[in-house]
């Protein structure tokens, strides 16, 4: 059983079963004898199923985002969004059974045809971040391809991922096609990547449980996507619009009170303009507005737990504190917005993920050193570049080795294009015209017409 504490009172908000390594174990089953009939819907009626799933979710919209808000701490207009695009992740996929077709190659002697077959069972293993999008994000293609899903939500927010499935029946999913199994890590997670019936494992986390999921599924050649840590860059170059670049700089690292993979919490700026830079991003960041995450304007929850706040104070203790925004009295695991200053890029408030409302502005001199920077991380999420010349923004953006950048914009995630990570921020891409077909694996049938 876990208890289920809201972040932002630190009341008792519900408590729910884990499984256990044989509960895992039938609902793998279950899931394995559905997909015998699931694969074989009508392409049309598996679209129509998935759009009534996603009209489900709508119609719920209101619920799941107040769930996410009691469960996650989350702002009530992120997790409107994030209810919001679950709906259209579904929405999107829902077109791809009906075009998800092979080839016609040319051959002598017969015919050649490829099929995109689906892979079985599919494992997706889901943070504690953004439980709703994430997930909707493995399951909405894995499903659209004819797999089913057997779904572990992280131990401090099942909340929305339960609410997720009960949704599916009552769209009319068939039974066991997608399940959620409440659970641990080390127990529920890990049968995914060690039972054989599941063909895939999505996983969202860490980039250290990622390892060791990557190093488990290599013993069974197992399908992975992982999606992991990131240390990203906002870069601002001295011709760039200054004041919105500033304006908008907390968004893009304490959105999420900074617990988000794609955290801009590396800001580098132009040498000649970091002065005039700091004035500006000052009063931005003092102006973060932080408290109930259920009230309309609210634009920084708390951290999700009291063991994550001691993470996150521990980076700062001692540290070069430029400004700091506000924050709440307890109860609640509150933490202001903070912007520090490292003097040295060694400094694990350069290199950390630290997951939290926290980001350390660092100066460069010039393109050449601004490139070398943002590349100077074992991670390669997302990022930012700031400036007027369209030129620099091309040639910095080719250079950076990042798999999701804006140029004078703070955004990452459109779930119609492709989101992934470079070096050890991940492998695979999620989301995008592409996902579905990491969801197959391609077969090639050649048909004899000789005599
Ligand atoms: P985590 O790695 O601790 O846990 C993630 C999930 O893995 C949870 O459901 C957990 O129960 C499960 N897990 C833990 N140990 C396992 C094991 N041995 N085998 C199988 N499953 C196991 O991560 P977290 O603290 O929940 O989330 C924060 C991390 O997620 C951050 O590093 C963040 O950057 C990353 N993240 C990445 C993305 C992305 O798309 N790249 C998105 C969101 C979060």
């Amino acid at each position: 059983m876990t208890v289920l504490v809201n972040p932002a009172t630190e009341e008792t908000i519900d408590e729910v079963p884990l499984a256990s390594l044989d509960e895992a174990d039938a609902a793998i089953a279950r899931a394995q004898a559905a997909f015998r009939t699931w694969r074989d819907v009508a392409p049309g009626d598996r679209a129509r199923l998935l759009r009534r799933f996603a009209d489900a979710v709508d119609a719920d919209l209101e619920h799941l985002a107040r769930l996410e808000v009691a469960n996650s701490g989350h702002t009530i207009g992120n997790a409107r969004w994030e209810a919001g695009n679950v709906r259209d992740v579904l929405h999107y996929y829902a077109a791809a059974p009906e075009r998800l077709s092979g080839r016609q190659i040319p051959v002598a002697g017969g015919l050649d045809v490829t099929f995109h077959e689906p892979l079985g069972v599919v494992g997706v293993i889901v943070p504690w971040n953004f439980p709703m999008p994430i997930a909707g994000w493995g399951f909405a293609p894995a499903l659209a391809a004819g797999n089913t899903v057997v779904l572990k939500p992280a131990e401090l927010t099942p909340l929305t991922a339960l609410r997720l499935a009960v949704l599916a029946r009552e769209a009319g999913l068939p039974e066991d096609v997608f399940q959620v199994v409440p659970g641990e890590g080390a127990v529920v997670g890990h049968r995914f990547v060690t039972h054989p019936a599941v063909r895939k494992v999505v996983f969202t986390g860490s980039t250290t449980v990622g390892k060791q999921i990557m190093a488990g599924c290599a013993d069974q050649v197992k399908r992975v996507t992982l999606e992991l840590g990131g240390k990203s860059a906002n870069i601002v170059f001295a011709d760039a619009d200054l004041p919105r670049a500033a304006a908008t700089a907390p968004y893009g690292v304490f959105d999420n009170a900074g617990q988000d993979c794609c955290a801009r919490s590396r800001i580098l700026v132009q040498r000649k303009v970091y002065d005039r830079f700091m004035e500006l991003l000052e009063p931005a960041v003092k102006g973060v507005v932080v408290g109930d995450p259920g009230a309309d304007g609210t634009e920084m929850g708390p951290l999700i737990s009291a063991q994550h706040k001691d993470k996150v104070s521990s980076y700062v203790v001692d540290a070069p504190i430029a400004f700091q925004g506000s924050a709440p009295d307890g109860p609640g695991f509150w933490f202001p917005p903070t912007v520090v200053t490292p003097r040295s890029m060694t400094d694990p408030l350069v290199t950390d993920e630290i997951f939290g409302p926290v980001v350390a502005v660092v100066p460069f001199d010039d393109e050449a050193d601004a490139i070398r920077l943002a590349n100077d991380t074992e991670y390669g999420l997302s990022g930012s570049i700031w400036t007027s010349d369209v030129g620099r923004a091309l040639r910095v953006a080719r250079a950076v080795e990042a798999g999701n950048l804006s140029v004078n914009s703070h955004s990452s995630v459109r779930y119609w294009t492709p989101f992934g990570g470079f070096k050890q921020s991940g492998l695979g891409r999620e989301l995008g015209p592409d996902a579905v077909a990491a969801f197959t694996e391609v077969k090639n049938v050649f048909i004899s017409t000789e005599v």
